[in-house]
């Protein structure tokens, strides 16, 4: 037991299941009904008047809706709570500005899940070194691939313990999203050194000691080009499909190809994007990042009329898709990943951190998007060199001065000099 005590730590894990071509069918089935129970749900809520929108109606309205439909049946009980709690959750989130107001969720539009609440149904055994077991309710026992070590068998006991699962659906397939909750030693303060980190527009991630976590794409050669041909394929098939006809089964076909491609590589992107954040994590002990918008970081690839981006249609389509996305997740698998290895995470303002000279102090009005060297306009410096790099020492250099935005406040509260360094960094 270390010195710093214990503390809890919850995690979840998703892993593929193999299963059957019937219980596919059967998780397809509950998925559905669970989609339907949150259609049954919403608008049971907007016909209600105000005063009957209470957790104890909505159960019994859910009560009466399973022994009334039948299809709805095979939706386990604990189920069909969990989507309740959701349903209500959701507006929580909604009243508390987190989230917009929830909606009909539609056929093809929305992610095909199941919650399974309690963890002790679930029954999770290890049975061979890449195969675990699992029983998922009025599904059946199932396997699915062991890449993680769960708290199951002797491990398993109150502290540690899988606390329940998600049955969810991608284009690869079913897979299981474990909730898992363990006890482990409070890490050790890490002693690492101190980085700034710059999402890049050149390079996809630089830090200030002049790193640069870089990745290629995220498909082959040979997969791109077979992306491009389904795409053009389904394109040509929708043009002689008409309205309100049934989609052919060809159709369907090369939707699920399109589909399994951009799925591998999405999975790509986030394993990458897993591995590098848990290699900064283990190697510095303070990281910080701008706190930046994902709009900024699209339109910086698009670029403005008089300075328009450099290899915008490259940025755009599916790598800008997962591009988006990425910094948001980059930054809060880094705010989990520094607490798990003793570190911390800061967040400072993102003005000036592209246009400022790290070497001289001095900034250079105008965007420096896009522009493959920096170079100081300082008569007297004249410094030149990476963008990205610059910029991930202006980050870094921000947080030494103390400029770090608070988060519990909600808004950019400046903590006043921490610990002043000068301004020129490495
Ligand atoms: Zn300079």
């Amino acid at each position: 037991m270390s010195e710093h005590g214990l503390r809890k730590r919850q995690f979840g894990h998703r892993a593929r299941l193999a299963l059957s071509p019937a219980c596919e069918l059967k998780a397809d089935a509950q998925a559905h009904a669970a989609r339907a129970m949150w259609n049954l749900l919403h608008a049971w809520w907007q016909m209600m008047p105000k005063e009957k929108r209470t957790l104890a109606n909505a159960d019994a309205a859910i009560r009466q809706a399973r022994t009334d439909i039948d299809f709805l049946a095979v939706l386990p009980a604990q189920a069909a709570q969990a989507v309740l709690k959701t349903y209500f959750q959701a507006w929580k989130n909604c009243w508390d500005g987190r989230a917009e107001a929830p909606n009909f969720k539609g056929r093809f539009r929305s992610v095909m899940s199941v919650d399974i609440p309690q963890g002790r149904d679930l029954n999770v055994v290890r049975v061979h070194r890449r195969w675990g077991m699992a029983n998922i309710p009025k599904v059946g026992r199932v396997r699915f691939r062991w890449t993680k070590d769960l708290p199951v068998g002797r491990q398993a006991n109150k502290e540690n313990r899988i606390t329940g699962a998600r049955l969810v659906k991608d284009a690869l397939g079913w897979h299981l999203a474990f909730r898992i909750q363990i006890l482990e030693a409070m890490p050790e303060p890490h002693q690492g050194p101190e980085v700034g980190i710059d999402v890049g527009v050149i390079v996809p991630i630089a830090l200030s000691d002049g790193v640069t976590k870089n990745h290629g794409g995220w498909l082959t050669p040979q997969e791109t080009s077979k992306l491009l041909r389904l795409e053009q394929r389904a394109a040509q098939r929708k043009q002689h499909h008409n309205p309100g006809e049934r989609t052919s089964r060809r159709l369907h076909h090369t939707y699920d190809q399109i589909a399994g491609l951009r799925a591998k590589a999405k999975r790509r992107a986030s394993d990458w994007r897993h591995q590098t954040t848990t290699a900064i994590a283990k190697q510095y002990g303070t990281v910080v990042v701008e706190a930046l918008t994902i709009t900024n970081m699209v339109k910086s690839a698009r670029g403005t009329v008089e300075l328009p981006g450099k290899n915008v249609a490259q940025k755009s389509g599916l790598n800008r898709s997962i591009t988006g996305e990425a910094w948001g997740r980059v930054v809060t698998m880094l705010t989990y990943k520094t607490a798990q290895y003793g570190g911390t995470l800061h967040k400072v303002p993102a003005p000036n951190t592209s246009r400022r000279c790290s070497a001289c102090g001095f900034i250079t009005p105008g965007s420096r998007e896009d522009q493959a060297t920096f170079v100081c306009k300082n008569p007297d410096c004249g410094w030149s060199g990476n963008p990205d790099h610059n910029a991930a020492r202006n980050i870094l250099h921000l947080y030494r001065m103390g400029l770090v935005l608070i988060p519990a406040a909600g808004r950019a509260v400046v903590r006043r000099a921490k610990r002043v360094k000068p301004a020129a960094a490495r």
